[in-house]
This record gives C-alpha cells, sequence and structure tokens, in this order.
C-alpha cells in the first residue's frame, strides 16, 4: 500500500484575510487538484473568508492550533470544535513556536490531539529536536519522548487518523534544511515507534511529514525519500508559486 503524499501550508501569523483569499485564488489556478493531498492553514482570523474561497475545491483548510477544551474562560483561544464549525478538516498541533514560544508541553499536546480526534478532524503534530539537542546526539530521545508523549494509550484507528511533521527546529525558516539522509533517518525511526505503538498496519499507514526550510529546489528529493510522504511548509507556502512546485514536486 502507498501513502498519498499530503502537503500542508503553514502561514503562521502572515495575512489579513483579503491577502489570504488572494493567495487561495492564486493556488486555485496552479493546483489541478491530482496528485498529493493539500490543505492551507490560514491564521484563525482568515479561516471563515479562506473557507468561502475554497468551495468547491479539493484543498483542505487546516487550523495552527487549538485548545483542548471544548469551551470556557480561556481568553485568546480557541477550540476544536469552534475549527470544526468554521469549516476545517484538520489542525496542526504541538509545532515548535507553540513549544518554544508559548511553553506547550508534550502533556497538553496529548491533550489537544484527543480533543481534534473528537470532532472527527485529522491533527498533524509536529515533533522536533533542537539544534543543540542534535549536537547532544539527543535527537531521538527529544522525538521518541514527543511522539510517545502525544500519542501514547491511542488505539490503532486513532492512530491512523494522524499525520506526523519531524521539524528539526534547526531547519524552520533558517533556510537550512536536513540532508534527505538525516530527514530519513529520523523517518524511519517515527515509523519503527509507529509500529510500536499501533502494529505493522498503523505503521504503514500514518503519514509522516518533513518540515523546515522546504523549497521548490529540495522538495523533491526529500519527497523521494522512502519514508518522507509530505511536507508541512512555512515560508515557501506564503508565495503561490513556491508552494505550487512543492506539490507537484510530490507527483
Ligand atoms: C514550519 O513552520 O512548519 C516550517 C517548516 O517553516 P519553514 O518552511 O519556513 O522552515
Amino acid at each position: 500500500m502507498s501513502r498519498r503524499k499530503f502537503i500542508c501550508g503553514n502561514w503562521k501569523m502572515h495575512k489579513t484575510a483579503s491577502e489570504a483569499v488572494q493567495l487561495v485564488r492564486e493556488l486555485r489556478q496552479k493546483l489541478d487538484g491530482t496528485g498529493a493531498q493539500v490543505a492551507v492553514a490560514p491564521p484563525f482570523t482568515a479561516l471563515a473568508a479562506v473557507k468561502q474561497a475554497l468551495q468547491g475545491s479539493a484543498i483542505q483548510l487546516f487550523g495552527q492550533n487549538c485548545h483542548h477544551e471544548k469551551q470556557g474562560a480561556f481568553t485568546g483561544e480557541v477550540s476544536a470544535p469552534m475549527l470544526k464549525d468554521v469549516g476545517c478538516d484538520g489542525v496542526i498541533l504541538g509545532h515548535s513556536e507553540r513549544r518554544q514560544y508559548f511553553g506547550e508541553t508534550d502533556d497538553q499536546v496529548a491533550k489537544k490531539v484527543r480533543a481534534v480526534l473528537a470532532e472527527a478532524l485529522h491533527p498533524i503534530v509536529c515533533v522536533g529536536e533542537t539544534l543543540q539537542e542534535r549536537e547532544a546526539g539527543r535527537t531521538w530521545e527529544v522525538v521518541s519522548r514527543q511522539v510517545r508523549g502525544a500519542l501514547g494509550g491511542l488505539d490503532a484507528a486513532a492512530l491512523q487518523r494522524i499525520t506526523l511533521a519531524y521539524e528539526p527546529v534547526w531547519a524552520i525558516g533558517t533556510g537550512r534544511t536536513a540532508t534527505t539522509a538525516q530527514a530519513q533517518e529520523v523517518h524511519a525511526q517515527i515509523r519503527g515507534l509507529l509500529r510500536e505503538l499501533g502494529g505493522a498496519q498503523v505503521a504503514q499507514a500514518v503519514r509522516i511529514q518533513y518540515g523546515g526550510s522546504v523549497k521548490p529546489d529540495n522538495a523533491a528529493d526529500l519527497l523521494s525519500q522512502p519514508d518522507v510522504d509530505g511536507a508541512l511548509v512555512g515560508g515557501a507556502s506564503l508565495k503561490s508559486s513556491d508552494f505550487a512546485a512543492i506539490v507537484t514536486a510530490a507527483r
């Protein structure tokens, strides 16, 4: 069984609603809907407008984060049911910027994963080591702790509904990409851990995206690795021609 490649654009804190709609219009012109699964993750304020601009398109809509509770006194937060209501198909969780700047822990990411699954949304769970951790030879210790922390205790049916994103923190927004060998090595290790957590079928089915300075000129190489099943794209997803070229490279 081959895994369908999955490319998601993480727009982070970029684009007003009208700018987001413009970007989506350009993407719709450049992508023909065949090949890879494609999603965009605009900021919360642009979700409703982008949903409307995506009508009739195969491009999916993702949130960039959510709270684990359904509702309550959590000023500034947005819940999974709210993201579902606005038309999201899934949510990016545990991004390194959430962990680094907002103190998100493995435990919180685990709760969010469950909240997102409970709404029948598709979680993309991000994991990855810092440069310091890599240089100290702790890459797998950190990545495996994050994967176990987020997914431990889920049954095989739940695990199959998740996508993982391996994003070495030192490669995010730095222009410094992991080599294909570095990416493949960690992806294969993650797949081994998925086998341990959920069995061979889960390990075979779950997609593992790579993220970290994916650009049109390195996408094909990275995506040709046997365990690299797609990309989570930051900077290059803000330019329709670059993002479309990455989607094309996934064919
Ligand atoms: C990201 O934020 O998920 C990311 C991979 O960013 P960039 O592509 O800009 O490195």
